[in-house]
């Protein structure tokens, strides 16, 4: 199966589907850890990479590995960088399944420089400019040495030149081409990490190629192309020129979370930084849920102020051998698009959806809606009390139930985050709730202020950033829209307005 070229948005959806089956993955170093997240818990993940010189593991224990696996009846991918049939070997393994009489599916996928060609903005054909293509591998069959012979035919047998695994060479490659009759100012580029945030790409005339991705550090993985397509670049080129582009984003949610958030910073040619630095858990008194669970019918509205929330009052619901039914005339609100969407799949269409991701306008809402008399909150145990506080001062009687807890995660991960601060790793941190910034900070410990200097910080709304401020945070970014995508926006407009 082709993985793509790194990005996991870029995996095919039969690719995605057969990963999401399978109860064994052998996968490369090519191969973006997220496009795992997809598998089965019960999913054995091995890394069978190799990664340039080095000989382990061998070709020949891969594939009898598959065969071994198969032959015990067990579903197997084996997952390859880009597609399974551009230098990839993925024939002489298919081939050993068909000798030993086993059946196999071969899933294509988004080549090197397929991606290349999108991501840098270098087509590999052009009405005008280049007619055919070559792909090339830059390497040596073990046992055969190099010569330039093939090259200096290749020169101008055809337009574009897609050399892979050539860096080792590129001094020799490039000249031997020149050599071989193509003019030295042909135009070429060195793409590495070709459509991930780290992509670097180094455009120069052929003679001076090699040295320009020497002097710019450019090493594996890497294409070198060659042809006039590639002076196309600077106006296709807009992956690159995206505000976060490259950039490094923290997103200190808990992990199960934060699948979808970092998903929508790739797609703005960032890099998402996952580190589990805040957990979800049971709330220390789970009783008082339950009890407020088999006695929803005794109140005539429940807000909702979290996805959580949601999730974390439905178990407890289930436990107490009860469904949404137990709403019966009790109406829902609920805070936040993404928490009136966790209701749906439960049955529950909210009554009332808070404009912002503040809680004021819900408690306006509730209070000029008249005849309510009892309200339930499950929420985060630690939360802002404007809500309640504002429903109670309207005179109705407020029961608030701790649904979860959002606490500081362990050793590892302080340390982790803390030596990645300190190595400057990170551009900014997400800051998406109350609670995540207080966690983060606990985390830290008391110098946190000190160690979050240099980064950017950004809050998804003013009650985020108040609470930042109040641990003597500088915030850097506030969003205007109260969601993800707002935030994003808003950091992009922070990073924009500081270049003009
Ligand atoms: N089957 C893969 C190629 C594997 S050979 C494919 O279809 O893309 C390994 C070579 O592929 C690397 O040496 C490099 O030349 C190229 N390559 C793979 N991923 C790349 C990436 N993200 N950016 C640039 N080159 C890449």
């Amino acid at each position: 199966m082709g993985a793509g070229p790194g990005d996991p948005g870029l995996i095919t959806v039969r690719g995605r589907d057969l990963l999401a089956q399978a109860d064994v993955v052998l996968y490369d170093a090519l191969s973006h850890p997220a496009l795992l997240e997809v598998c089965s818990p019960h999913a054995e993940l091995r890394d069978v990479g190799k990664r340039g010189g080095s000989k382990n593991p061998s070709q020949d224990w891969i594939t009898s590995q598959l065969v071994e696996l198969a032959r015990a009846g067990r579903r197997v991918v084996r997952l390859k960088g880009g597609d399974p049939s551009l230098f990839a070997r993925g024939a002489e393994e298919a081939l050993a399944l068909y000798q030993a009489g086993i059946l196999f599916e071969i899933v294509p996928g988004v080549s090197s420089p397929t991606a290349a060609a999108a991501y840098a903005g270098i087509p590999l054909t052009h009405r005008d400019l280049s007619s055919s293509v070559t792909f090339i591998t830059g390497s040596d069959r073990e046992g055969q040495t190099w010569s330039p012979e093939a090259w200096q035919r290749l020169a101008t047998a055809t337009e574009t030149i897609c050399v892979l695994m050539g860096m080792q060479r590129i001094d020799a490659i490039t000249r031997a081409i020149i050599e071989g009759g193509r003019s030295p100012d042909t135009p070429a580029a060195v793409v590495q990490w070709a459509a991930r945030p780290a992509q670097r790409v180094v455009t120069a005339p052929l003679s001076r190629i090699a040295e320009a991705s020497h002097e710019a550090g450019l090493s594996n993985p890497a294409l070198i192309m060659i042809g006039d397509v590639v002076g196309l670049r600077e106006e296709l080129r807009w992956y690159d020129r995206l505000p976060l582009f490259g950039r490094r984003l923290l997103v200190p949610r808990p992990e199960q979370q934060a699948a979808g958030t970092a998903e929508a910073i790739r797609r703005r040619g960032a890099e998402p930084v996952v580190i589990a630095s805040i957990e979800i858990g049971p709330p220390p008194d789970a009783d008082l849920l339950r009890q407020a669970a088999r006695n929803l019918g005794d109140y005539d509205f429940c807000v909702f102020t979290s996805a959580n929330g949601v999730e974390r009052f439905f178990e407890a619901l289930a436990q107490v051998g009860r469904d949404a039914r137990a709403f019966g005339s009790c109406r829902v609100g609920a805070i936040g698009p993404k928490t009136a969407q966790a209701l749906r799949p439960h049955g529950i269409v909210a009554d009332l959806i808070a404009q912002e991701f503040v809680g004021e306008s819900l408690a306006q809402a509730i209070l000029e809606l008249g005849g309510v008399r009892r309200v339930l909150i499950p929420r985060a145990r630690v939360a802002r009390e404007e809500l309640p506080q504002m429903l109670r001062a309207g005179g109705i009687s407020v029961d608030v139930v701790a649904a979860y807890e959002t606490r500081p995660a362990g050793e590892k991960h302080r340390e982790r985050l803390r030596s990645m601060l300190r190595q400057g790793e990170l551009d900014v941190i997400l800051f998406t709730s109350s609670s995540t910034v207080d966690a983060l900070v606990e985390l830290l410990g008391p110098d946190a202020a000190a160690q979050l200097s240099r980064v950017t910080l950004a809050c998804i709304g003013p009650v985020t950033a108040a609470t930042a401020q109040r641990h003597q945070l500088e915030v850097a970014v506030t969003a205007e829209s109260y969601t993800v995508e707002g935030l994003l926006d808003a950091l992009e407009h922070h990073y924009a307005s500081e270049l003009s």
